[in-house]
């Protein structure tokens, strides 16, 4: 393998740097710091770089880009729909699905700390007048059957007619819990029976399903609609798709039209996709394997309250306490000074690490015996 040169930020700083072997980069770490905040802070592989960099383009608004088309084909298989839509990110993809699904003035039953309620600054209510039908969810993320049953509005005038059911697998806010595909089918049975459609924000989606060993049109067989991430544990730099029928995908183009995301030669960012979903499923349970040790190791810790039995994939949430000690933000402060490290902060006592293809498990012991440190010292204080 020749000589390469490849471009990396270090400290901010754009830098080039002299790769003798490519093989050799695959491994190395060029960042000066750990970064635990989140699978979105994942750079694209050196093969990614290097097929962007050859990737065959066209007009994707004329539906002429190949690699475009290779990779909605490619998702639209793996997740066992007609069709699939390439879009520039997982909440635009929840956004143009949910669009594409229901009218103003129609419900969508969603999960009190879901994704798509919580954190997609209301776009469904601000671009497609859909109402949020919210109820809470179990310590995995689940709405009670029961409970989405009788919050289902009736075709009369007093109400926001309902239309959606909105589901999220692997549950992001509920320690990344991979649902079984059980409560899916559970799910789209009562959906079947009002009348309804199910949505998946599957941002995480294989994540979850490496997690509960199976493949992805397993669990997406149940729902109508799945959108996943290509830029998260999956590593690409841009990018989510949007899968199901012909019908669906032809009125979730429209939408991408509308809301200004379709795009020209996308193939720069197709092709990065392709290799996540080629090469990159199949290491995330290396993923889920560090986060384990990180929850057995943060566990260990006096002063660290976790529930172990809900880590199975690579989100952890774990909480700090201590009579009278330091709060999230200050122990946060300590591991960015002491270790470089940098983790998700989720509230007064709760952190959030997550782990990644650019973090090992040496990586994470760093993290343990740092947060240890750290709140030994502080209790010595
Ligand atoms: C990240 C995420 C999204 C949104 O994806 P973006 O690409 O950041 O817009 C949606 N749903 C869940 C569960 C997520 O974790």
């Amino acid at each position: 393998m020749g000589e390469e040169l490849h471009p990396l930020v270090c400290s901010g700083k754009l830098m080039h740097i002299r790769l003798l072997r490519v093989s050799f980069l695959h491994k190395l770490r060029f960042v000066d710091h750990i970064d635990f905040r989140s699978d979105t802070v994942t750079w694209p592989t050196v093969a990614m770089r290097k097929a962007m960099a050859e990737a065959a383009v066209g007009d994707d608004g004329y539906g002429e880009d190949p690699t475009v088309r290779e990779l909605e084909e490619l998702a639209a298989h793996l997740t066992g729909k007609e069709a699939a839509v390439l879009v520039s990110s997982g909440t635009m993809g929840n956004l143009i699905g949910i669009l594409a699904h229901a009218s103003r003035g129609e419900g969508a039953i969603v999960g009190l700390d879901a994704h798509t309620f919580r954190s997609e600054a209301g776009g469904i209510s601000a671009f497609g007048g859909v109402v949020p039908q919210p109820l809470s969810t179990d310590s995995e993320g689940r709405m009670d059957l029961i409970a989405i049953e009788q919050a289902i509005s009736p075709d009369e005038p007093y109400y926001p007619r309902s239309r959606l059911i909105l589901l999220e697998n692997s549950y992001g806010a509920k320690n990344g819990y991979p649902i079984e595909t059980a409560y899916f089918g559970d799910v789209k049975e009562i959906a079947d029976r009002h009348g309804l459609v199910v949505h998946l924000d599957g941002a995480r989606l294989f994540n979850a399903v490496t997690a509960l060993g199976i493949e992805a049109h397993e669990l997406t067989q149940y729902v109508d609609s799945v959108s996943f991430c290509l830029s998260k544990g999956l590593c690409a730099p841009v990018g989510s798709v949007i899968c199901g029928s012909s019908e669906f995908t032809h009125q979730a183009r429209r939408a991408r039209l509308a809301l200004g995301g379709s795009m020209r030669q996308a193939g720069i960012i197709a092709a990065p996709g392709l290799i996540a979903l080629n090469e990159m499923v199949g290491r995330l349970s290396e993923d889920h394997s560090n986060a384990r040790l990180l929850a057995e190791g943060v566990a260990d810790i006096p002063g660290v309250v976790i529930d172990l039995s809900a880590i199975k994939t690579n989100i952890v949430f774990f909480q700090i306490e201590v009579d009278n000690g330091p709060n999230s933000s200050e122990i946060a402060a300590r591991l960015w000074e002491q270790e470089r490290i940098l983790i998700g902060i989720n509230g007064p006592n709760t952190f959030r690490a997550v782990t990644h293809y650019w973090v090992g498990s040496e990586d994470v012991d760093r993290l343990v015996l740092g947060l240890r440190d750290i709140l030994a010292g502080w209790r010595r204080k």
